[in-house]
Order: C-alpha cells, then sequence, then structure tokens
C-alpha cells in the first residue's frame, strides 16, 4: 500500500459518530462504527473531504492542507 494514502488518519478519542464524513467520502471508504470513524485504506484516495466536514476536528491531515469545517 502506498503510504501516502495514510496522510488522512482519524484520532482514536473525540469521534462524536455523526457521520458526516462518512456521508461525504466519495469512494465509501470512511466508516462509523460504535460512535468511530475509520478509514478502509484499501479505498481511500485521501481527498480530504471526510478532515473537511468534521466538525469535531479529529480527522487528521499529516500535510495540514485540508481545513476543518467551522
Ligand atoms: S480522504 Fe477522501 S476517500 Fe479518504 S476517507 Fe476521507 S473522504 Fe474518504
Ligand atoms: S465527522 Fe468527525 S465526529 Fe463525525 S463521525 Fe466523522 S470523525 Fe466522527
Amino acid at each position: 500500500m502506498d503510504d501516502e494514502l495514510k496522510r488522512i488518519w482519524v484520532a482514536d478519542e473525540g469521534c462524536i459518530g455523526c457521520r458526516l464524513c462518512e456521508r461525504a467520502c466519495p469512494t465509501g471508504a470512511m466508516r462509523v462504527e460504535d460512535k468511530q470513524a475509520r478509514i478502509d485504506y484499501a479505498l481511500c484516495i485521501a481527498c480530504g473531504m471526510c478532515a473537511t466536514k468534521c466538525r469535531k476536528g479529529v480527522i487528521h491531515d499529516t500535510l495540514g492542507i485540508y481545513a476543518p469545517a467551522q
């Protein structure tokens, strides 16, 4: 797997399971179960849409190029 795709990641704490990220994900890579969002890196294209939608700021981008939702 290309490590470049893993630049988007979800923190282990702070997710409230609102599914805004899941709904924004164009590939179905983001899934929320038991109030915790997780990324299937086999599907993720590192587009950053999930990070722009999360109002809790728990989706992080190692390059810091996606601004969290306000
Ligand atoms: S970076 Fe894009 S493809 Fe990857 S989980 Fe987020 S919205 Fe889905
Ligand atoms: S948008 Fe943020 S708080 Fe909501 S389910 Fe996704 S990671 Fe969790």
